[in-house]
């Protein structure tokens, strides 16, 4: 089982930094303009969370220390 990753939209503030580390886990919200997980990676269809797969893991826990909001937090 991957790890889940939470994304806390409120907080976010769409500076795109994760997005442009791991884009294929995150992407911007056209509407809002704020960071989501694509929708491959969601679960239960809720944009502000997913499950990292083993691969790009590492990224994403590099992007959650780089959030410069904390925004994105990471559950093993
Ligand atoms: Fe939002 Fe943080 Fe991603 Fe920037 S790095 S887009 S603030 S979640």
């Amino acid at each position: 089982m991957g790890a889940k990753v939470r994304i806390d939209r409120e907080a976010c503030i769409g500076c795109g930094a994760c997005i442009a580390l791991v884009p294929d886990f995150f992407e911007l919200n056209s509407d809002d303009g704020k960071a989501q997980v694509i929708e491959k990676y969601r679960m239960g269809g809720d944009p502000a969370s997913g499950e990292a797969p083993d691969k790009l893991l590492n990224d994403i826990k590099s992007a959650a220390e780089g959030c410069p909001v904390g925004a994105i937090k990471v559950e093993e």
